[in-house]
Order: C-alpha cells, then sequence, then structure tokens
C-alpha cells in the first residue's frame, strides 16, 4: 500500500486515499473496507442500504476512475489534487471517492444522544452558538440542496468553520477548505430506508456521527 498524500494529520486518512501499489507499477485504487459491520449502523442506515452503497456505488466509482486515468497524467496524482485540478469523468469519479470515503469513514453505531466532543464541540459552540444551532442549519442546507450533492462542514483558510451545500460530485477542497463532516444527499444514499423522506434520513444521521474522527481531520 503507498500512500499518495491527502494532507489530513490523522494517519488513518492516508490509507482511505491511498493506491495500491500492483504489479507492473500500475497505481489502483481499491474500495476502502468498512471500519464496523454492515449492520452496525442500523436503523439509521439499514445493512442493505450500505451494501448498495459501498459495494455497488461507490465500488463503481473506484473501477471508473482506475479505468479513466490508466496511462494519464492522472495516474501519479494525489486524489485530492485530482479532484482540485480535473473535469469530466476524471472529476466525477475521484470526487465521488473522496466524498464516500470521509462519509463512510465518519459513522459508528447509533448512540443515544449523540453530541460533538472535544476541540470540535469548542469551535461549533464558539461559531454556531450551539450545536443544536448548527445541527439546524447543516441539516436544513442538506434538505434544500436541489438534486444529487452533499452538505459539508469544513475548516477555512482562517481557520473558521464552514457549512457548504456542493452540488454532484463536489468536495470543499475545491475551494481550498479541509472538510471535517459530510451527508449524502443523492437518493442512492436513503431511498431504501426513507423513500424521499430526505429530511428524515438527515435527522437521524446524528446518531452515528463518530465524533472522534471529525476531530481527528480538525
Ligand atoms: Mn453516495
Amino acid at each position: 500500500m503507498k500512500n499518495v498524500g491527502f494532507r489530513f494529520r490523522n494517519p488513518t486518512f492516508f490509507y482511505i486515499c491511498s493506491h495500491e501499489q500492483q504489479n507492473h507499477n500500475i497505481m489502483k485504487y481499491e474500495l476502502i473496507k468498512l471500519p464496523y459491520e454492515a449492520n452496525a449502523l442500523e436503523p439509521v442506515i439499514s445493512k442493505e442500504t450500505l451494501g448498495f452503497h459501498h459495494g455497488k456505488h461507490l465500488n463503481a466509482y473506484v473501477n471508473n476512475l482506475n479505468g479513466l486515468i490508466e496511462g494519464t497524467k492522472y495516474e501519479e496524482m494525489p486524489l485530492e489534487e485530482i479532484v482540485k485540478t480535473a473535469d469530466g469523468g476524471v472529476f466525477n469519479n475521484a470526487g465521488q471517492i473522496l466524498n464516500h470515503n470521509l462519509y463512510f469513514t465518519q459513522f459508528r453505531a447509533p448512540k443515544a444522544d449523540n453530541k460533538p466532543t472535544g476541540v470540535i464541540a469548542q469551535w461549533i459552540d464558539q461559531q454556531f452558538s450551539s450545536f443544536e444551532a448548527f445541527k439546524e442549519e447543516f441539516t436544513k442546507k442538506g434538505a434544500t440542496l436541489f438534486g444529487s450533492g452533499w452538505v459539508w462542514l469544513s475548516v477555512d483558510k482562517d481557520g473558521k468553520l464552514q457549512i457548504t451545500q456542493e452540488t454532484n460530485a463536489g468536495n470543499p477542497v475545491q475551494r481550498g477548505f479541509r472538510p471535517l463532516l459530510t451527508f449524502d444527499v443523492w437518493e442512492h444514499a436513503y431511498y431504501i430506508d426513507y423513500q424521499n423522506r430526505r429530511p428524515d434520513h438527515l435527522n437521524a444521521l446524528w446518531q452515528i456521527i463518530n465524533w472522534d474522527v471529525v476531530n481527528e481531520r480538525l
């Protein structure tokens, strides 16, 4: 396994954005392994949804990107750099890999009264007045994003927390931000479990956020 340097301080992050060194020195992206069992997030996210979302959707993005970058300048480029510089199919598939790697690794089993801890809890209280106010704004931005995309919590260049809506495969690294937390609002993320009730799905996600991981990304 060779690191390709997505520049997060959390060393585990290098793993989830890394290439696998294969024969003939060809670098291939690999589907990340989930850091929990397939049914661990139930009832917030069902085993069936996780199976399709991780095993089919993300897997397709990985296979597509490997096919698209073969023999191009993107082959040796870190994933974050591809997202910042590519367009078309290369951007779409690279963006979706980066987005989903951040998404799937930020969860843990549901916990009653799950709340931010540590430094991120202080920053949220200072910059959004309370976790409740932050949660309301973040969930609303996810619910009102038209079509497919992602809502993100990031840190901007001045060290300020930002909530942004990114359409389709967008990622805040394109703005020069460091992504901390994301909700996927593509229908494939919730339709099996919640059908058209996107706000219900987004409200439920707060039960499974692993705030230790969010703190590691700060
Ligand atoms: Mn997705």
